[in-house]
């Protein structure tokens, strides 16, 4: 049934439903590992979420993700200070609904012979001989259920209890907040905006269209409060109502932490946001997630570490490198930044996708090496 790897473990619990948890229990139900996914929610209705992905997806999830896209944006448009940049995608990146990926995540999970219990809470975990003995409280009769496996793994979100179970550090986390709104009447759907004011925040305000009439625009900050009352004075000012708002945390990435400890004789890893997998330029962990899920399954699968993890860590630093710059910046920085793109310089932006970053920034500085001085200068002269 096992085909790779000498070794190899045979028993696999999953503690988190959704992206990053159904995508590794598919990967190693594949391989005739027995998987079991354990979800505290009642059944698998996720909250309703607009997302923006690489095309990137199509290549981890092929064709499985393809009645599910509402939207393909193939321009952005970038604003700054009255000056506009725009730059045009070779592949569209791709608008999804995250509860439909997640039912659509956990149906392929089940065809590939993982089991999902949902209405389990983990709660704690102690090593116990060959084997990792858990608890879960079972939701509704306020019972407890004693379990063990050979792996644990954490894809328990943000606050994961995994983790803080495992002896993790805790995260640095953000707000994300947006909300619907009917797209105003200048917005073409297949381009989604970005406007840094820098002023009111390190990050961006984004609006992303959906559908032919309603897009989300949305913010990061550090504050929930705060977060939500800057999108509201921006919306205002746009003259956009929201009719919805989405938000939640999500982990602010500075430095890796290997997602693997050894417990007794066992293994726990961590996948998705547990692990803080999120590209902290953007603040895009979809497919760092699904990336951190392969690295782990490899490494369950080959008995070691996995080449994919090195790769994840390069991706994520080099995010955490742009931020670092991109936290300095003032209103002259990105004015400046938004006139380097140069026709060269914007072509190369829309052929790398950012989920390949170290291509991408190799040749963007290639094509305009003004772009480093411009981000050293910020990282030295405000620090
Ligand atoms: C408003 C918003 C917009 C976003 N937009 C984008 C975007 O456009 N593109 C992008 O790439 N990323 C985006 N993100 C980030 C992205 O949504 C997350 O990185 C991703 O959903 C994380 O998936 P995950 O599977 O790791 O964790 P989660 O989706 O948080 O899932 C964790 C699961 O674990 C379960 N759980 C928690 N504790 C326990 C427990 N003790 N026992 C059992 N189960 C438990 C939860 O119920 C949940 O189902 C956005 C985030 C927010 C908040």
């Amino acid at each position: 049934m096992i085909t790779k790897g000498v070794g190899m473990k045979k028993e696999v619990a999953i503690i988190g439903g959704s992206t990053a948890g159904f995508f590794t229990a598919s990967l190693l139900a594949k391989q005739g590992i027995d998987v079991r996914v354990f979800e505290a929610a009642d059944c698998i209705e996720p909250l309703k979420r607009i997302l923006i992905v690489t095309d990137y997806m199509r290549d981890v999830l092929g064709g499985l993700c393809d009645d599910i896209i509402l939207n393909r944006i193939h321009h952005y448009e970038l604003f700054a200070d009255g000056r506009v940049g725009t730059v045009s995608l070779h592949r569209p990146d791709i608008v999804i609904g995250r509860s439909s990926l997640i039912r659509r995540l956990a149906k392929d999970a089940e065809e590939n012979g993982a089991k999902i219990l949902t209405g389990h809470r983990f709660s704690d975990l102690k090593p116990y001989g060959n084997r990792l003995n858990f608890t879960l409280s079972l939701d509704g009769n306020g019972s407890h259920l004693d379990a063990s496996t050979e792996v644990l793994i954490g894809a328990d979100g943000v606050s994961s209890s995994v983790a803080q179970k495992g002896g993790w550090p805790c995260q640095e986390t953000v707000h994300l907040t947006q909300a619907i709104v009917e797209l105003p009447g200048d917005i073409i759907p297949d381009t989604a905006r970005v406007w840094f004011i820098p002023e009111e925040t390190p990050y961006f305000y984004w609006l992303l269209p959906h559908s032919e009439t309603q897009g989300v625009v949305g913010l990061v900050g550090k504050d929930e409060d705060r977060t939500k009352k800057a999108l509201e004075a921006f919306l205002d000012r746009k003259g956009m109502t929201p009719l919805e708002f989405q938000d939640a945390l999500v982990p602010l990435y500075s430095r890796w932490v290997p997602n693997h400890k050894r417990l007794g004789n066992n293994d726990v890893y961590l996948v998705g946001d547990a692990a803080g997998h999120v590209k902290v330029s953007t603040v895009g962990g979809i497919l760092t997630g699904f990336r951190g899920a392969m690295g782990v399954a490899d490494a369950i699968l080959d008995g070691g570490s996995s080449r994919k993890l090195k790769a994840l860590r390069t991706e994520l630093d080099l995010h955490n490198l742009i931020r670092k710059f991109l936290n300095r910046f003032t209103q002259k920085e990105y004015c400046s930044l938004l006139d380097l793109l140069t026709p060269g310089t914007r072509r190369t932006l829309g052929r790398f996708h950012r989920d390949e970053t170290p291509r991408l920034l190799a040749n963007l500085l290639l094509k305009q090496p003004r772009l480093l001085l411009l981000g050293l200068r910020a990282l030295i002269y405000r620090r």
